[in-house]
């Protein structure tokens, strides 16, 4: 393992902010795994895992621990059954390169997740979501190494205890494990998934004379999520960003329909998702909710600012201080929370805060 000291974390981040680790080490195999973190609990050093850095904000005095950066890569295919693929991927891997090499491979179940920055490492942390997917429902196994019990460990989806952007290792066992692989099933011919509105209109756009095929969904997802900023496009300013930078509140029925009869336009609305605890609840979009509170995309405050592309990115307009996007951030919650007595979840992850 190669150890460095004060590196500069921003050019490791999308959000392109943040100061120094006070040591650093990349892991390209399981037992750089076990090593890094070995040499982190002898010394009572703090660790952090770094994957892609396009879900982190990191403090501008940097962290006081050792960033460990999965750098394991591989793919492995296997067939299970007549239809189903199992991807056995390598934390390290780009995970948009994943889903290029499913659509090539016509395998569906994360056509929708196209164009998602990031290791494939990072997926199963936040159950990475968009236009109609979750990555918990292709996700076989999880290996990962868990600092508590000091071995590796293969959790099925159950036991990573996905929901909306969330799963047991951004919750109770925040910091516990190290993925260093993830396992997805997909559906060899399978037919695309289109759940949501945005893309079944530009689908029905393209006058196909037949069902779109997984590429064709894909390249979409794709072209809706450049024309909101949302894929990392070189020079696009406004993918200086950690994507969405709140999540969508699920609210109850009844707070919805009260926020319905105040204003003219009801707010849109999606399903909570699956679960006991969402029954009769309702997702609210964050964006309409930040609109409706007084800010509109182009808003700066210093170097922060909203997106030009979508109210829902806090986007680094350059040389930005993490202190500054979340001066920005809080004033959008405080916003929303004086209008509609909604607290907004920041979705980034903070680091060295
Ligand atoms: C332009 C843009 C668009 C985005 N769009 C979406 C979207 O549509 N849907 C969505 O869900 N997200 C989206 N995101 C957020 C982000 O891409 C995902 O959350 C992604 O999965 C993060 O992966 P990463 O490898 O970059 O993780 P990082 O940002 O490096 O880390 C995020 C968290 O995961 C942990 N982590 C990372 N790798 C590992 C590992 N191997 N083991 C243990 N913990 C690990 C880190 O410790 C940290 O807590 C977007 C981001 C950007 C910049």
């Amino acid at each position: 393992m190669l150890l460095k000291e004060n590196v500069p974390l921003a050019p490791y981040t999308t959000l392109g902010i943040g100061g120094p680790a006070r040591w650093f080490a990349g892991a390209a195999s399981e037992d750089e795994v076990i090593e890094a973190a070995d040499w982190a609990r002898v010394r009572g050093v703090k660790l952090f895992v770094l994957g892609g850095g396009s879900n982190l904000v990191v403090a501008d005095a940097g962290f006081d621990g050792l960033a460990l950066r999965i750098g394991l890569r591989g793919v492995a295919v296997e067939a299970a059954g007549a239809t189903a693929r199992i991807y056995r991927v390598a934390a390290g891997e780009d995970w948009d390169y994943l889903v290029d090499r499913a659509l090539a491979e016509n395998c569906a179940g994360v056509e929708c997740l196209a164009g998602i920055p990031g290791t494939a490492g990072g997926t199963p942390v936040q159950n990475v979501g968009a236009y109609g997917q979750e990555v918990a429902s292709v996700i076989e196994c999880v290996r990962a190494y868990d600092l508590q019990e000091r071995a590796f460990v293969e959790l099925n989806a159950e036991e990573c205890g996905f929901s909306y952007r969330r799963s047991r290792f951004n919750t109770t066992d925040h910091g516990r494990f190290i993925v260093s692989r993830v396992d997805y099933r997909l559906r060899r011919g399978g037919e695309p998934t289109l759940r949501y509105a945005d893309v079944e209109r530009a689908i029905e756009a393209e006058h196909l004379d037949r069902a779109p095929t997984l590429a064709e969904v894909a390249g979409v997802v794709r072209r809706i999520r450049r024309s909101k900023g949302m894929l990392l496009v070189e020079g696009d300013a406004d993918c200086r960003s950690a994507g969405s930078f709140f999540k969508n509140p699920v609210v109850s029925g009844e707070l919805f329909q009260r926020i319905a009869e105040q204003r003219e336009t009801a707010p849109p609305r999606f399903p909570a998702g699956r679960g006991p605890e969402n029954e009769g609840m309702v997702k609210i979009p964050a964006a309409w909710l930040i609109e409706q509170a007084g800010f509109t995309k182009g808003f700066a405050l210093g170097a922060a600012g909203i997106s030009s592309k979508h109210t829902l990115a806090l986007v680094n307009l350059g040389g930005a201080q993490a202190s500054e996007i979340l001066d920005l951030a809080e004033r959008v919650r405080a916003a929303v929370e004086e209008r509609f007595g909604i607290r907004l979840d920041m979705e980034p992850v903070l680091v060295g805060f």
